[in-house]
C-alpha cells in the first residue's frame, strides 16, 4: 500500500487552534475579566420559525407509512422536488433561469468544494486569491495540485482581477469574501468570467454568504454575468443564509452547458455523487425549503438584518477611529488595517489584554492578511456593542 504522501504538503492551520490556546491561556490568568469574541465564523441566531415547522411536518411524515421517506427520490440531483423548485425560484428573483437537473442538494457547501475535485485530472493548476479561505488550498494539496495564488490587497481593494499572462485551470472565486468581505462588482466577475473562458479553465464560484448582499447593482450569483455557464459552478448553502451551520444543506449548480474535453460536468457530478454518495437528509431539505417560501424570505432576512446591524456598529467604530477596512456593508466580516501598522498577531494579542476582545488575525489566512485583522458581525448586539466600546477605548487610549 502507498499513501498519498501530499497529504504531508498540507499546512498545518494553527489560526484557530492559536486563537482558542491563547484565550484559554489569558482566561486562566484572568478569571475575573470578561472577554467578547468577534472571531468566529458560525451563526449565533436560532432558526425562522418557518423552517422549525417544516422540519416538525418533516419529522411527523417519518413516523407514518404512508409519508415516511426512505433513499431521496431524485437519484440525479438528490434534491426533494419542493427544495429544487424552491431554489429555482430563488434564482429565478435574481433573473437566473436553473433547469432542475442543474441543481444538486448537499450537506454543505463544504463537501462539494471539496468533491467537486474529483471531476479534475490532478496536473490541472488552480488559482486562489491571497488570503484565502483555507478549505480551498487544503483540498488541492490534498490531491497534489500546483496552487498558484491572485494578490488580494489594499491596491486593489481585495479583489484581485486576472493576471496576464498567469494560465490557470481552475479558479476560486468567493463573493462577498471570506476573510475579507469584499465584494466583485459585475465588471469584476465579468473579467474573470472572460479570463476562464479563455483560458479553457472552470471557475468555482462560492455563493456562500451570497445573502448578505443588499445592494441590487452587486451580483449575487456568477450566472448573473453572461457567459458564466459556459465556464462556472456555483456552490451556495443555507449554512450561513438561514443559519443551518448544525442543521447541514446547501446546494451546486451545475450547468449542463459545461463541456470540457467532450465531457459533460453535470452529467459527470451526477455520476461522482451516485457512486459517492447518498443525499443530504430529509428533514434539512424540507427546511431548507421552507427558507425560499415567501415567508422564510422574510424571517431570514430579519435574521440577516440583525447580523447587518452589528456589522453597521463595527463599521462606524472603525470609521470614527479612521481605521481603513473593508467588508462589512454586504457582508458578515469586516476586514481591517491593525491600528499603528501592528503585525496581526501584535494586534490580536494587545486587543485581548487590553480590551477583552477577541478577533482573527489575517496573517492566518494568507501572506497579504499580514497586518490585517478579521472581525465578524456574527455575534449578539450587546457583544457587538460592548466590543466595539472597548476597541475605541483602547485606541484611544
Ligand atoms: N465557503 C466559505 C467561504 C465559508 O466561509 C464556509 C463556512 O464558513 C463554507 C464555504 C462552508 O459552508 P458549509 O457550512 O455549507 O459547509
Amino acid at each position: 500500500m502507498k499513501i498519498n504522501t501530499n497529504f504531508g504538503n498540507i499546512a498545518e492551520n494553527y489560526l484557530f487552534s492559536t486563537v482558542a490556546s491563547k484565550l484559554a491561556a489569558f482566561q486562566k490568568e484572568h478569571p475575573e475579566r470578561e472577554i467578547v469574541k468577534l472571531s468566529v465564523g458560525d451563526v449565533t441566531r436560532p432558526l425562522a420559525p418557518v423552517v422549525i415547522a417544516a422540519m416538525h411536518r418533516a419529522v411527523e411524515d417519518l413516523a407514518h407509512a404512508e409519508t415516511f421517506k426512505g433513499y431521496g427520490p431524485d437519484r440525479y440531483s438528490y434534491g426533494y422536488p419542493e427544495l429544487l423548485d424552491a431554489i429555482r425560484s430563488s434564482y429565478a428573483r435574481k433573473g437566473v433561469e436553473v433547469k432542475r437537473e442543474e441543481v444538486f442538494i448537499s450537506d454543505g457547501a463544504k463537501s462539494d468544494l471539496g468533491n467537486l475535485l474529483d471531476l479534475f485530472s490532478a496536473e490541472n493548476v488552480v488559482l486562489v486569491p491571497d488570503p484565502v479561505y483555507p478549505a480551498y488550498v487544503d483540498a488541492n494539496t490534498m490531491a497534489g495540485r500546483k496552487i498558484l495564488y491572485a494578490d488580494a490587497n489594499r491596491e486593489n481593494v481585495f479583489l484581485p482581477l486576472p493576471e496576464e499572462g498567469v494560465h490557470a485551470d481552475l479558479i476560486y472565486i468567493c463573493s462577498p469574501n471570506n476573510p475579507t468581505g469584499a465584494v466583485y462588482d459585475r465588471a469584476g466577475l465579468k473579467a474573470w468570467v472572460d479570463y476562464a473562458k479563455r483560458e479553457h479553465a472552470l471557475i468555482l464560484f462560492d455563493a456562500a454568504y451570497e445573502y448578505f448582499i443588499s445592494d441590487p447593482a452587486l451580483p449575487r450569483s456568477i450566472f448573473e454575468i453572461e457567459g458564466a455557464r459556459d465556464c462556472a459552478v456555483e456552490i451556495c448553502s443555507f449554512s450561513k443564509t438561514a443559519g443551518f451551520t448544525g442543521v447541514r444543506c446547501g446546494y451546486t449548480v451545475v450547468p449542463d452547458t459545461l463541456c470540457f474535453d467532450g465531457f459533460s460536468l453535470n452529467r459527470m457530478w451526477a455520476r461522482r455523487q451516485a457512486t459517492k454518495f447518498n443525499g443530504a437528509s430529509y428533514i434539512p431539505q424540507m427546511g431548507a425549503a421552507a427558507v425560499f417560501s415567501e415567508e422564510g424570505e422574510e424571517e431570514i432576512r430579519a435574521n440577516i438584518a440583525y447580523y447587518k446591524e452589528n456589522a453597521r456598529i463595527i463599521g462606524d467604530c472603525l470609521d470614527g477611529l479612521g481605521i481603513w477596512y473593508t467588508g462589512g456593508k454586504n457582508s458578515p466580516y469586516i476586514w481591517l488595517k491593525c491600528p499603528n501598522d501592528m503585525k496581526s498577531w501584535e494586534f490580536f494579542d494587545a486587543l485581548l489584554e487590553k480590551a477583552g476582545v477577541v478577533g482573527t488575525p489575517g496573517s492566518g489566512f494568507g501572506k497579504n492578511g499580514e497586518g490585517y485583522f478579521r472581525l465578524t458581525a456574527f455575534g449578539t448586539k450587546e457583544n457587538t456593542e460592548k466590543a466595539c466600546r472597548r476597541i475605541e477605548a483602547f485606541c484611544r487610549g
